[in-house]
């Protein structure tokens, strides 16, 4: 067996492939990726996988921490800057959480909802390590319903939602400020189309489809649908 390669030597590699893929466009999610180590947030048994271009799994929670090209996908429409305040709907691994943190830096915030305790702990752990846990807090509950839950305030400059869902929440729509943007891969279980929707006023939006996709399921509450 040789010696492996050093995980920041894979980093850069993987940068480079994204922004030859034409996925990595802009400097600041370039500059974001290279600095969050993705090897902090793989389950244990991942590390060796840490910067293969594929979901990998999080343990027995049957969740997944998504492909970096997902990522790369997302941050470039998100078009975060400095100073924004973001919500996250599926914080997984706290991954994409943390490359958002980077952008919108300690001016910002990232306020990141997750619905399983264990990976509440594993996010929190992760962010708290890699020097994040500052801009980013992680919620336990229902994304569904916003934050705080039910709210009907305009409150985000950008909201992202990293798992399926079969309609767009309502209380996501309502937090997402005038002139802001609701990213969120929309369809049945086993494809999606990534949605970026553009909140003009109050009700309107105007939604244009990303690409195709694959996504865990969005565990939506009977209530808000
Ligand atoms: N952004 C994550 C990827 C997470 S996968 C990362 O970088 O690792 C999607 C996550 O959404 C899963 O952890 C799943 O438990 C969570 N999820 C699904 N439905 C949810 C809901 N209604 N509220 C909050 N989290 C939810």
């Amino acid at each position: 067996m040789g010696v492996s390669m050093a995980f920041e030597e894979r980093r850069r590699i993987l940068v480079k492939n994204l922004k030859e893929e034409g996925l990595i466009k802009s400097g600041s999610v370039e500059l974001a990726f290279l600095k969050v180590p993705r090897e902090k947030f793989v389950w244990e048994d991942e590390v060796e996988n840490a910067y293969l271009d594929i979901p990998l799994p999080l343990g027995k929670t049957r969740q997944t921490i998504s492909a970096p090209h997902m990522v790369a996908i997302m941050l470039e429409e998100m078009e975060l800057k400095r100073g924004f305040k973001v919500l996250e709907v599926g914080c997984g691994s706290g991954y994409s959480a943390a490359l958002m943190a980077e952008i919108v830096g300690s001016e910002g915030c990232v306020v990141s909802i997750e619905r399983i305790p264990e990976l509440v702990e594993f996010a929190k752990r992760n962010l708290e390590a890699t020097g994040y846990g500052g801009t980013v807090k992680v919620v336990l509950g229902d994304g569904c319903l916003g934050y705080p839950p039910r709210s009907e305030e305009e409150i985000y400059d950008r909201v992202v939602v990293t798992a399926a869902a079969s309609t767009i929440p309502k209380y996501l729509k309502k937090q997402t400020k005038q002139g802001g943007i609701l990213l969120i891969p929309v369809g049945g279980p086993w494809s999606q189309t990534l949605k970026k929707l553009v909140k003009i006023s109050a009700d309107k939006f105007d939604v244009k489809d990303v690409t195709e996709c694959v996504f865990v399921p969005l565990i939506e509450s009977d209530e808000v649908l």
